[in-house]
């Protein structure tokens, strides 16, 4: 179970996190859905020890990351524009974490090119990132967050960039994925459809606080005010 406990963060005066509190249990999806600037991309970067909060406690399985290194959070975070590097042929990108973590190469492409069956790119370990479709470097990016293993996957808009028919089979294959690995999940997105097909539960967010969170139909059967209700698409 992933706890977030009264994080505080902000950017000379502009706040990010105002004592905010959440928890994502073991196999659960929360979506986080909120203005752009509300703190959504600054939180998941805290959670993976890219940013430091201010105040407040991080914990994984019990266990408070707040002060660990991102190396040693066992943490994936994949990006909007997913960051593959360009130099690197698809099973170096994959393989990366692996071989950071000093896993000796030949087992470390072993698991790559496991992950990329999976993922449907067999056969794509020895192709240069840049000749890769769009959906298939997304495909690439998931391969890379699950291979290591994670103990918790973030995901930053994911599937922003894709057409809707490929966006929607890549959130299938998330959801079996994410089911399978069975760790808990922040995807923030600003598509509420997505928000709402594919979590178990949405958090709201505005200038770094939670203003409602809760299970997709408990969100648009009652939305906490007239803002929530707005921003949601919820219509009476
Ligand atoms: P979007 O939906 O547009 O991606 P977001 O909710 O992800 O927005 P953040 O990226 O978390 O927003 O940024 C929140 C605010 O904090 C923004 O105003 C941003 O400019 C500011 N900010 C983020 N990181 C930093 C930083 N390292 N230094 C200064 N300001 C920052
Ligand atoms: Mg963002």
């Amino acid at each position: 179970m992933l706890e977030l406990v009264n994080l505080c963060k902000a950017f000379g005066q502009r706040v990010v996190a105002d004592h905010l509190s959440l928890t994502v249990a073991d196999g659960e999806t929360l979506a986080l859905l909120g203005p752009s600037g509300c703190g959504k991309s600054t939180l998941l970067k805290m959670i993976a020890g890219l940013e430091r909060p201010d105040a407040g406690q991080i914990r994984l399985g019990g266990v408070d990351l707040t002060a660990l290194a991102p190396e040693a959070r066992q943490v994936a975070l994949m990006f909007q524009d997913f960051a593959l590097f360009p130099h690197l042929d698809v099973r170096d990108n994959v393989a990366f974490g692996l071989i950071e973590r000093r896993l000796p190469r030949r087992e470390a492409y072993a698991r790559a090119e496991r992950a990329l069956a999976e993922l449907g790119l067999a056969g794509y370990g020895a192709r240069r990132v840049w000749t890769l479709s769009g959906g298939e470097q997304q495909r690439v990016a998931l391969a890379r967050a699950l291979v290591t293993s994670p103990r918790l996957l973030l995901l930053d808009e994911p599937f922003s960039s894709l057409d809707a028919h490929l966006r929607q089979s890549l959130q299938a294959e998330f959801r079996r994925r994410l089911a399978a690995a069975h760790i808990p999940a922040i995807l923030v997105t600003h598509d509420r459809a997505e928000a709402f097909a594919l979590a178990d539960r949405v958090a709201v967010l505005q200038q770094g606080k939670v203003v409602q969170c809760g299970r997709p139909q408990e969100l648009l059967a009652a939305p906490r005010n007239a803002w929530v209700a707005s921003f949601i698409g919820y219509h009476n």
